[in-house]
């Protein structure tokens, strides 16, 4: 079998400056640290994808990249792994999961909390096993795993359900609206009941917008920051982040400016501040208003996933009525429609 291990940068390949802080550093050096890799029983090739980066610096643009040097490689490999920090992982594996959709083979993204060359660091448990778990075949010999996911600390995540909990613990990742895919002790247990069975509809047209904004609700938030985040910021699509279950403030401003703001063509999002749960508008009168304006549901997204299925829609040209059907749809597995939203 052959796999395709792609570098990004991240912690899991840094090492400290004279400075003391935390930069990259080359691949070949990375690799020498996990000699283990080749008691596999497999080819493993290797790219990096770019100078190595933090991942806070990368966007739209190096999730285009990276899709492209998939797509490029669909046929070759028979599954892949890529290095990537933890800051924007769960943005990369969400972006990914749309722009690859129905892409059929295993995408693992994996990192460490502690460098790679440090004694105790959770890098090389996490790329070992992320290649193991790509090489993992059913009776049929398909690939077990055929989406885009994330591996740490003895869990396999779909891509696009996972969000970044700690900034400290090696349990950095957590999936609150959707189970694990594969539990990793002595076995790889995996729930096959939950992984994705893409369709045979693959094809590549990797296009984001950016031209979008998030707004997170606060109490205290007023008429002029909203009037100018909704209305003067010329984007295409707001995501507000409200409370709860998708709950805002009552006031009265603001269904004159989601009028306003659906007269102008900008789509509003309603996603929740709760990772777990997510939004579900009937339920409280506060959030009343968000529907009647025509506000979209995110249900149990994650910010993540929402971010990025915006942009992606966007990307497509997806506008009106056909962006907010696909909105509302589950297409790789990133929300669970409820038989409500179903009917909306
Ligand atoms: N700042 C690092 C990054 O996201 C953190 C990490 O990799 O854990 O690139």
């Amino acid at each position: 079998m052959k796999l395709l291990l792609i570098y990004t940068g991240g912690t899991i390949g840094m090492i400290q400056s004279p400075e003391g802080d935390l930069s990259p550093f080359n691949f070949d050096e990375v690799l020498r640290q996990v000699p283990e890799l080749n008691q596999l029983d497999c080819d493993i090739e290797t790219i990096q994808a770019w100078e190595p980066l933090d991942s806070s610096d990368i966007n739209h643009n190096h999730w285009i990249k990276l899709a492209d040097i998939l797509n490029e490689n669909r046929d070759q490999y028979d599954g892949f792994v890529i290095l990537h920090g933890t800051d924007t992982m769960a943005y990369t594996a969400s972006a990914l999961s749309f722009i690859l959709k129905d892409f059929s083979k295993p995408i693992i993204l994996t990192g460490s909390q502690l460098p790679i060359g440090v004694l105790r660091s959770d890098g090389r448990e996490n790329l070992i096993t992320s290649v193991e778990l790509v090489l993992c075949r059913l009776d049929n010999e398909a690939p077990a795993i055929r989406e885009v996911c994330v591996y740490f600390e003895n869990k396999l995540f779909r891509g696009n359900r996972v969000f970044k909990r700690s900034s400290q613990a090696f349990e950095a990742f957590s999936s609150p609206n959707y189970p694990i895919l594969v539990d990793v002790g002595v076995h790889l247990d995996i729930h096959h009941e939950y992984t994705l069975k893409p369709r045979d509809h693959y094809f590549f047209d990797p296009k984001m917008d950016s031209q979008i904004a998030v707004l997170k609700f606060f109490p205290g938030i007023d008429e002029s920051f909203l009037r100018n985040v909704i209305l003067n910021s010329g984007r295409n699509a707001i995501i507000l982040q409200t409370y709860g279950s998708g709950n805002v403030p009552k006031l009265e401003f603001l269904s004159d400016i989601l009028d306003d703001a659906r007269d102008k063509g900008v789509l509003i999002i309603n996603a929740s501040q709760c990772p777990g749960g997510g939004v579900s508008q009937p339920a409280y009168a506060s959030s009343r208003m968000l529907r009647h304006a025509g506000v979209l549901s995110a249900g149990d997204m994650t910010l993540e996933a929402t971010i990025t299925k915006t942009m992606w829609l966007l990307g497509q040209g997806k506008q009106g009525k056909v962006f907010e059907n696909l909105f509302m749809e589950n297409l790789v597995g990133e929300r669970t429609i409820s038989p409500l939203q179903r009917s909306r």
